[in-house]
């Protein structure tokens, strides 16, 4: 089958990692019968700069013709980029897997986990206010129809997953209680219609240590958007850092995949940077298209690139991230000659 794609270059080193996306997916249509025609948008600071606007309109109407986006990090204007992008496509779930990888300095060599982050609510809407000059009020917006969407997500996946079959529902409704509450609520309601898989509650604080304490443990975390935001960082971190750490922002028509990392302007520009990010979200993407389309194959396509990377890591070829020689080239040249 053919896919449309949508590339988002981004900022930083946003522009070099879709650059190693393209030659991946470049390389899948050359060898296989899953073709992808890419377009190329503009979004970001760049785009800001150029065109005085981080997310231009030909640049959303570029996106909406695809079916899918992947996109590279984005520099300041990733509010204005990301958020909107979220918001206009309802990509309600934020998954974000965290899985040890052979030969990777980590805190943990066993971990396959999956943070599924609602993203859609919670401070995100960036309702601010002055109650007096210095004084701010931010609202945190939690609804029963948002929380049962995450969490039903959240329970779907760890059935499809080959993993531990757990879920655990993280909040802070011990001082949240009304917003916190709705959402815990509405967890342990879903979780009444998934018996097959073991249910469980934490608060935030209690999950980022144990997160660092026992991360084998974990198979699915579900919760709002912002400790999902700061619990799949550290995640990622506990795997060995956020180069290798892709994410998938999903709808009910439309996704959208991108590496957990910013635009890391410290090592822009230098062939420094891990593409397994942005590789490992093209592979999130094509089991989304996969999955959508009935299409087997285009799965298969996307392990490959998982395999690809492991068998490099195995090797110990790597980025200097995670304690290797390679340059980000090298790295994703080894990668598109190690897939067929
Ligand atoms: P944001 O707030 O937008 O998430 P940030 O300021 O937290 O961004 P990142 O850009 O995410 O920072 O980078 C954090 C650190 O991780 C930087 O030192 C950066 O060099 C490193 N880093 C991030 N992504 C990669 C990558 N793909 N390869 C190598 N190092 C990376």
């Amino acid at each position: 089958m053919k896919y449309s794609v949508s590339l988002i270059t981004g900022d930083g080193i946003g522009p070099e990692q879709a650059a190693c996306a393209k030659q991946i997916l470049e390389a899948i249509s050359d060898n296989s019968s899953t073709k992808f025609s890419i377009k190329e948008v503009e979004a970001g600071d760049a785009a800001l700069k150029k065109h005085g606007k981080a997310l231009p309109e030909f640049s959303v109407d570029a996106i909406k013709k695809s079916q899918a986006c992947l996109k590279g990090p984005v520099g300041e204007s990733a509010a204005d980029v990301i958020i909107v992008l979220r918001r206009m496509f309802d990509l309600y779930a934020n998954v974000r897997p965290a899985r040890s990888y052979p030969n990777i300095p980590a805190l943990s060599g066993k971990v396959d986990m999956v943070t599924v982050r609602e993203n859609t609510e919670d401070v995100y809407l960036g309702w601010e206010f002055n109650a007096d000059p210095n004084t701010v009020v931010a609202l945190r917006i939690t609804s029963e129809k948002a929380s049962r969407r995450i969490a039903e997500y959240a329970f779907k996946t760890a059935t499809a997953r080959d993993g531990k079959r757990k879920v655990v529902a993280v909040h802070k409704a011990n001082v949240m209680r009304k917003g916190d509450g709705l959402f815990a609520a509405t967890c342990r309601d879903v979780a009444r219609k998934y018996p097959k898989i073991q249910y469980s509650e934490l608060y935030v604080d209690a999950a980022a240590m144990n997160l660092i304490r026992n991360p084998e443990d974990f198979d699915v975390i579900v919760t709002t958007n912002l400790f999902g935001d700061i619990l799949s960082d550290e995640a990622a971190q506990v795997v060995g850092g956020l180069g290798m750490g892709p994410a998938a922002n999903i709808g009910e028509n439309y996704a959208l995949f991108e590496p957990v990392h910013g635009a890391a302007f410290d090592i822009a520009g230098k062939n420094a940077a891990n593409p397994s990010s942005i590789l490992l979200s093209a592979k999130m993407m094509l089991e989304w298209l996969a999955d959508r389309h009935g299409d087997r194959k285009a799965a298969q396509e996307g392990r490959r690139i998982e395999d690809a990377i492991v068998g490099l890591l195995k090797q110990n070829k790597k980025t200097k991230d995670i304690g290797g020689r390679l340059s980000m080239t090298q790295f994703a040249d080894l990668v598109a000659k190690s897939m067929y």
